[in-house]
């Protein structure tokens, strides 16, 4: 299992096969991307993206050319470490259509008052640079994945 996260320019994914770190600009998100080191196909993210700073998130926000799921979550809330493994299942299941980020509301608390974050775990799907839909609490898998198509339709 590799690691992903964010930098000024894009996001950073560790390769599954040999953890070469290798960055996914968004100038050329969705381009065919190759380890350099095993040539391992990294083209899209499969795994929950953790965001480290404010500026990072607005930039992925702003610049992200695939819709964001975010799950504002923080270490001590139970229901919050239920949801991880399906945070996971749907970041793998959706790699290359939707980009699956955690916000850690302790650590990035300007985040969460920005947002409004009462409850966590709180899901709120971006697109376009602003928020489409929001939901709280931790559910499967199947159901992230259809609040999230949900959101996006409603935005069509
Ligand atoms: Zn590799």
């Amino acid at each position: 299992m590799g690691t992903a996260s964010l930098d000024q320019q894009g996001v950073i994914v560790a390769c599954p096969q040999c953890s070469q770190k290798n960055r996914l600009t968004y100038a050329r998100f969705g381009h065919a991307v190759r380890c350099p080191v095993c040539k391992t196909n990294l083209s899209a993210p499969a795994l929950p993206i953790e965001v480290d700073s404010t500026a990072n998130f607005d930039r992925l926000i702003a610049q992200a050319p695939l819709p964001v799921v975010v799950d504002f979550w923080a270490p001590w809330c139970g229901p919050c470490r239920m949801v991880a493994p399906e945070l996971q299942k749907v970041a793998a299941r959706q790699a290359g259509r939707l980009l699956v980020v955690k916000v850690n509301t302790d650590e990035l608390s300007d985040l969460g008052q920005r947002f409004g974050i009462r409850s966590i775990p709180t899901m709120a799907v971006f697109a376009g640079g602003r928020e489409v839909g929001r939901t709280s609490g931790a559910r499967p898998a199947n159901d992230i994945e259809a609040f999230v198509s949900g959101s996006l339709n409603s935005e069509a």
